[in-house]
């Protein structure tokens, strides 16, 4: 026997199977890979140039629409009016003459249904032929208006019957229509609102609006009755920082689970992971600063206004972060972003991945949801003044949205819960499911000062609470003095939201976000009313309310380290809900004081409240069957193979080498083989185990789709399916570190993570 042979003989590696030479091809198909030119040349032509060229916004409109028509336009954007209908038809006609000028051929209402994506529905401007036998095309006002798509298959919770299937798309002019752009032609997209016959809200536009509409009511008339005789209109900025994954698109290929689920549902963690600490914020790798500058050249032909990149954390993590926009522009924006990033990813090779946890072992993403309010003259609320009315001011919004937390953090838990992001929050790198807010010390100091009542104790910020007397400290706003595993952080003139998960939409947390803040503005305004009916003048009325508010709200407030143990008992003591999964934070919004609240706002009917809390539990339990069915399917027809495949070779191997060596002592190898062979036990008992529980599973989809069901499927899921697909993949995982490499079929986590 020569050394070569012995070398390869132990664990038979003379030949492996088709799948692990498919893995082997991957990895040769990136290593010839180069970084692809993208179609924008920024030294022919700029930023400006290029930015909002895809977008029908306002430069447009002025220069397409008669002067009547922009300014009602106009009106309509910045302060609400209703657009005469009249008007539809001329800006469908210029929006049509814009869209074909540019080659488009077809428009589409473009929607957020329940799904978390969006929808289109593409209709060419064609409508008839002429006498002629040439085209007519055209884009009356009503089209543009309203659609009507049969879009019955969209999940509404239950709250459309069958017979009045039908969906209902309308216009809403306060998000920009734009161009599509694709390999063969433009598409104009005309941001839409979606509900049912009976003006259901079928969507996550609709609620997000009206919750706008209940937060610009409440601030406005508590900033009115404060002493502020200017503000018109308050409306809500959002700057949503994204995080995302990029992986070669040859692994991707040889990875069923990523395909399908969109995380790795196998694979062992990387012998290195991010323990040196190298790649966040380390220097861009060429392939992967192509996409980025791919991806940020097609956002600003959308008008999208990417601004920061940077890797993140985790390896082959990275995040995005855009400049903040009112709030129903950033949430659509945020959508087109994640489409044009996971559409720039094919070309260069790559695929985007969005979810909240692919690869276990390291790192998640998340969705920083950066949140504040500004005035119609575009002063933010969350920003300290240089006045002391403009500090009370401060103070007052502060104190609201502290006590909307407090009251509602349940809420906002529930608000982003899925199966996604429950393999995030609570795990020691995003923010726990405890919500708590972040103040920052000098903030805490002024808060605390105002419960003592003792204003003298602080000297400056003392003369703060005289309101009206002096300034507030400065606020620091620079990175070192952030609390990051804060899950609602103030940032020195924002509120950051970090828990939302990567994939998810921002609309819904936004809308609970508006929501419970209008309550809180309302309660704080109705405080303040009271107290000046028994006589206090305004400022003695605001300084009694507000002080009162904090002391009731308190133990929302926490600066330190939320991953701590000390800090999971003390929210105990304080009482603070610790909703640690998506079964235990959705039936929050079952609750009758939540159902009060949104209906009270006028920002969801019991009924629609219902059905969101129908579809976000069913997204849950398909979410995780599909999951388990694939685990199952993965173990079964690619693991299994692969182990018994070594255990055969490697028991030939032995018994070969036995027949050669006469009598020579193999006791060593033969351990070996005989724990190769107890792990492959193992994984066959815990993947018949996971195929019996998929079944009963079966049986209970069976079951009535009420209310009630549709949790105990949930439950069903949660404790039942969730353990047996971790134990499938627990020893397939500890399987991956001792079968012949050369015979392991999926792309491992130290390729696809590192190799671009
Ligand atoms: P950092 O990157 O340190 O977190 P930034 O100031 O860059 O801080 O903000 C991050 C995100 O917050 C960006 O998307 C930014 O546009 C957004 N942002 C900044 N100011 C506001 C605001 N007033 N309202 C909403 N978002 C904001
Ligand atoms: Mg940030």
């Amino acid at each position: 026997m020569t050394v070569k042979e012995r070398g390869n003989s132990m664990t038979g590696r003379s030949s492996s199977s088709p799948h692990a030479d498919a893995r082997g091809a991957a990895k040769r198909t990136v290593q010839g890979r180069e970084p692809v030119q993208m179609s924008v040349d920024f030294t022919k032509t700029t930023v400006s140039e290029i930015f909002g060229q895809n977008v029908f916004n306002r430069s447009v409109m002025r220069k397409l629409l008669p002067k009547h028509v922009y300014k009602a336009l106009v009106r309509c954007l910045d302060f609400g009016e209703a657009l005469h209908p009249s008007m539809a038809d001329i800006v469908a006609n210029a929006m049509k003459d814009w869209a074909l000028a540019k080659g488009a051929t077809h428009f589409t209402h473009w929607f957020h249904p329940l799904t978390g994506l969006t929808a289109e529905k593409h209709d060419s401007f064609l409508t008839s032929s002429a006498d002629d036998g040439g085209a007519i095309l055209e884009f009356s006002g009503k089209l543009l208006v309203q659609g009507e798509p049969d879009a019955s298959s969209f999940p509404s919770g239950g709250i459309r019957s069958t017979f009045e299937a039908r969906g209902y798309t309308g216009w809403d002019p306060t998000s920009p229509a734009f161009l599509m752009e694709s390999t063969n032609g433009k598409t104009l997209c005309i941001p839409t609102v979606f509900c049912s016959y009976s003006g259901h809200a079928l969507d996550k536009k609709t609620p997000l609006l009206r919750s706008l509409e209940a937060l610009n009511k409440q601030t406005v008339h508590l900033l009115k009755l404060i002493g502020n005789k200017e503000v018109k209109r308050v409306n809500c900025t959002v700057g949503a920082e994204q995080e995302y994954f990029l992986i070669d698109e040859a692994y991707y290929m040889s990875r069923p689970d990523l395909i399908n689920c969109g995380r790795a549902l196998f694979g062992a963690k990387p012998p290195r992971g991010q323990e040196m600490e190298d790649h966040y914020w380390g220097s861009i790798k060429e392939r992967v600063l192509a996409f980025m500058m791919d991806t940020e050249a097609e956002c600003y032909k959308l008008g999208v206004p990417v601004k920061t990149r940077h890797n993140e954390v985790a390896p082959a993590q990275f995040e995005v972060a855009p400049v903040f926009e009112y709030s129903n522009v950033a949430v659509d924006h945020n959508m087109l972003l994640m489409e044009v990033f996971r559409k720039t990813a094919q070309k260069h090779g790559l695929r985007c991945l969005f979810h909240e946890k692919p690869f276990s072992g390291v790192n998640g993403s998340g969705k920083h949801n950066n949140w504040s309010m500004a005035d119609d003259q575009g002063n933010n609320l969350l920003e300290p003044g240089t006045t002391p009315h403009e500090n009370l001011q401060f103070l007052v919004v502060l104190t609201a949205v502290i006590r909307a937390i407090n009251k509602y953090g349940h809420l906002l838990r529930a608000s982003i819960a899925s199966a996604g992001n429950d393999h995030r929050l609570g795990a020691n790198e995003a923010p726990p499911a405890i919500m708590s807010i972040y103040l920052g010390d000098k903030l805490t100091a002024v808060v605390q000062t105002i419960i003592s009542g003792k204003k003298e104790i602080l000297g400056e910020i003392g003369k703060v609470l005289q309101f009206g007397v002096s300034t507030l400290p400065d606020l620091p706003r620079d990175d070192s003095d952030r609390n990051r595993t804060s899950p609602f952080a103030f940032t020195g003139n924002k509120f950051e939201f970090r828990a939302v998960g990567s994939s998810q939409s921002i609309a819904w947390p936004n809308t609970v976000l508006n929501t419970i803040v209008a309550e809180s503005m309302d309660y704080v305004s109705s405080a303040i009313a009271s107290e000046i009916k028994t006589g206090l003048d305004v400022n003695a009325a605001v300084e009694k309310v507000v002080r009162k508010t904090l002391i009731d709200n308190e133990r929302i407030l926490f600066n330190g380290d939320n991953y701590s143990k000390v800090w999971h008992e003390e929210a105990e003591r304080r009482g603070l809900p610790n909703l640690k999964n998506c079964v235990d934070a959705l039936p929050v919004l079952n609750e009758q004081e939540v159902k009060d609240l949104f209906n009270k706002y006028s920002v969801l009917q019991e009924d629609e409240l219902f059905s969101r809390y129908n579809v976000n539990l069913e997204s849950y339990c398909k979410t995780i069957n599909i999951e388990s069915l694939l685990t199952a399917n993965i173990a079964r027809t690619i693991i299994l193979p692969a182990a018994l495949d070594n255990q055969l070779k490697l028991a030939q191997t032995i018994a070969t080498t036995k027949a050669a060596l006469n009598g020579i002592n193999l006791a060593e190898q033969e351990n070996f083989l005989k724990h190769l062979c107890d792990e492959i036990t193992t994984l066959q008992i815990d993947l018949d185990k996971l195929e019996g529980v998929i079944k009963e599973g079966k049986q209970e989809e069976h079951g009535e789709h009420g209310e009630s069901d549709n949790l105990r499927r949930a439950k069903f899921y949660q404790e039942q399916v969730i353990p047996a697909m971790d134990a499938v993949r627990n020893i397939s995982d500890q399987l991956e570190t001792v079968v012949d490499d050369a015979l392991w079929p999926l792309p491992k986590f130290r390729e696809m993570l590192y190799i671009y």
